[in-house]
């Protein structure tokens, strides 16, 4: 049996809906000071562009969470989110370790795809959240970004089948 609310706006699914805004928030923008060092840091220029493009994107999403807040009439605030912490230390573990090694590359590209998985599993439950709250204009901001990090994920998976798993597999 679920315990008594103390009301229906205090910890509600609004309230949950709010804090999942800040944990993503965070994580963009966090994402975002990253993305520049993994482009710089590939040596193949394919997979360099696709996280330039992504850093591009990137800019879009945190725009686009903060109109959220702002529809909401709350302050665009981030909230620590270990998990994004957790995952963008390890790849930053690939660069240090693989510094000038055929698969780093192959690394990076594991890395990012963390990065979107967390991400991707973020804006599916905002999304359903903001069905739910009936929030039609922030349910459609949040399947663009959705949609940009399915894409993205897709891409990353394309570069490492073509390319940069090959050539780390060159030097096993
Ligand atoms: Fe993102
Ligand atoms: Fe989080
Ligand atoms: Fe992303």
């Amino acid at each position: 049996m679920p315990k008594k609310s103390s009301g229906a706006s205090s910890n509600g699914l609004e309230t949950l809906f709010e804090d999942g805004l800040k944990d993503i928030y965070y994580a963009e923008k966090k994402i975002l000071k990253t993305l520049p060092r993994m482009a710089k840091a590939s040596q193949s220029a394919e997979v360099s562009a696709a996280f330039e493009k992504h850093r591009v994107e990137t800019e879009g999403q945190v725009q686009r969470l903060e109109q959220i807040f702002e529809q909401m009439g709350k302050a665009a605030r981030g909230k620590t989110c270990p998990a994004i912490d957790g995952i963008l230390e390890e790849g930053a573990e690939i660069l240090e370790e693989y510094k000038g090694a055929p698969a780093l590359d192959a690394g990076l590209v594991g890395a990012a795809q963390a990065v979107e998985h967390y991400e991707i599993a973020r804006y599916g439950t905002l999304i359903a959240w903001a069905e739910q709250l009936g929030m039609t204009d922030a349910l459609h901001l949040l399947r663009e970004t959705l949609q940009e990090e399915a894409a993205t994920d897709k891409a990353l998976s394309a570069l490492g089948e073509s390319d940069a798993n090959e050539r780390a597999l060159q030097a096993a």
